[in-house]
């Protein structure tokens, strides 16, 4: 994977700690939160700040190739996607697994928000949260 274009494909410069982020999300299949990928980035960089890992986070999602996953929990977490379709994420709540959810309201969003709201819309925001496969047959066989 050429992490180094996809920075430069996000309008941003490739400066070895945003490449590090991407290398590092990119290995999981898994959602991070912003101080697991710090200490990851302490191996490498070992007087990196947390403000500067946020804020790279921040930099790279804004494209899209990073996704933001809003937990329940109200902690912000990322997670890499090369799927450049449009389309949404089912997270694992338990086990951290994101699947792309190929799958967008979008279109009935806008009749109801044209229709019954008088609005416009602008972008949305769509993800689902639950268990995966693996993790409701788990909790299928112990409960
Ligand atoms: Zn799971
Ligand atoms: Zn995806
Ligand atoms: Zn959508």
């Amino acid at each position: 994977m050429d992490t180094n274009r996809i920075v430069k494909g996000l309008g941003l410069k490739a400066t070895p700690k945003r490449i590090a982020i991407l290398e590092i999300l990119s290995e999981e299949l898994v959602y991070l939160g912003p101080e697991e990928i710090w200490k990851k980035l302490q191996v490498r960089f070992k007087r990196i700040g947390l403000p500067t890992v946020y804020r790279n986070l921040e930099e790279l999602s804004q494209g899209g190739v990073v996704i933001k996953v809003i937990h329940p929990n109200r902690k912000l977490y990322y997670y890499y996607c090369s799927n450049s379709n449009h389309h949404h994420h089912f997270v694992c709540i338990a086990c951290r697994k994101v699947q792309d959810l190929e799958f967008c309201g979008e279109e009935q969003i806008i009749k109801e928000v044209e229709d019954t709201l008088k609005g416009k819309v602008i972008s949305h925001l769509f993800q689902v949260y639950g268990l995966c496969r693996d993790c409701s047959r788990a909790n299928a066989i112990s409960t």
